[in-house]
């Protein structure tokens, strides 16, 4: 992996314990040595899961893509002493998803740590590539539906109550850059870390890195010789997420620490939602959702007429 910090002049001191510092964060107006990074990271995490209120003795699922992200996620809770289970959605997608599982198989034996695959041919009958040559349209949209629902599925069926993911602080940036210039102000008021159960057959969902950036997690996964996936998912190609966060970042060089801002100013105002509609079962498999047919159920119809 590429280096992510640069080491800085023999003089340059760590803010907080004086000694050389290796790496700077900007938006923090900080310098580290390694321990004190490290400090920092956990402490970030800890009060996420303080905000997300989840029970130290709870044990976590861990959506695990392969990415930087969920690797540092599922590292960071098994250091904090949080009980943890790894999950993989083989979505099918060639090389991409063979070395993602490679990645995860070497991470997870290295720490002795327990993980679990489903794989979505075995719910649709389609790999993800096989699905993309039929539909022929932009798929990420589609493809996270799918996994939620698996993630959901899974996380159950092997006795879980929460599930955690890797979204980090540009993602969710990003996301509420993007629901706010859409006018989408119902997920506005959604922007929140945690996310209770709002059904027996659907587990809580938590994002404990969401006060981390991009940067950081890299910092960290370099600093822990953590070796994600090196390649992109070949079907997400111009996925307009892309582009909020692509925005963020040429605000945040000329002001740093704005993004960070602008994500926890909606958070602090922002409550868990405890309300949610009635759902229905879906018709065709009897699983909770909003509308006729679950995401699955929905997409093997597609696929079928
Ligand atoms: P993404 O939507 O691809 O940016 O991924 C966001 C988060 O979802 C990741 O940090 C993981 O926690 C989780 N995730 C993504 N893809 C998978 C997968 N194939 N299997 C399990 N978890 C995943
Ligand atoms: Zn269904």
């Amino acid at each position: 992996m590429e280096k992510n910090f640069h080491s800085l002049p023999k003089n340059a001191k760590c803010t907080r314990c004086k000694k050389q510092a290796i790496l700077r964060l900007p938006s923090h107006n900080a310098k580290f040595c390694r321990e004190c990074f490290i400090h920092f990271f956990e402490t970030a995490v800890i009060r996420a899961m303080k905000k997300i209120k989840v029970p130290k003795d709870t044990p976590i699922m861990v959506a695990v893509s392969g990415g930087k992200d969920s690797l540092v996620l599922w590292d960071i809770l098994n250091r904090l002493g949080y009980k943890t289970k790894g999950i993989h959605i083989d979505l099918g997608i060639d090389e991409f998803s063979q070395k993602s599982i490679e990645a995860i198989e070497k991470f997870a034996k290295q720490r002795n740590l327990e993980w679990i695959k489903y794989d979505l041919k075995d719910f649709v009958g389609h790999s993800m590539v096989e699905i993309h040559k039929k539909i022929r349209r932009k798929i990420c949209s589609f493809c996270g539906k799918l996994k939620r629902q698996l993630l959901d599925i899974a996380t159950v069926a092997e006795g879980f109550k929460v599930v955690a993911t890797g979204h980090n602080l540009d993602d969710e940036a990003g996301r509420l850059l993007g629901n706010l210039l859409g006018k989408r102000l119902q997920y506005v008021k959604k922007t929140y870390p945690y996310l209770p159960s709002p059904h027996p057959k659907i587990p809580a969902k938590i994002k404990p890195l969401y006060r981390l950036e991009i940067k950081e997690i890299l910092i960290y996964a370099e600093l822990n010789s953590i070796q994600p996936v090196e390649i992109d998912c070949p079907l997400s190609k111009g996925a307009t997420s892309r582009k909020f966060k692509m925005a963020l970042d040429l605000l945040e060089d000329q002001m740093p620490g704005i993004k960070r801002n602008f994500l926890f100013s909606y958070i602090e105002d922002n409550k868990p939602i405890d309300t949610f509609e009635n759902y229905n079962e879906c018709k065709i498999c009897g699983y909770p959702t909003y509308l006729e047919l679950c995401n699955l159920c929905n997409i093997k119809k597609q696929l079928s007429s």
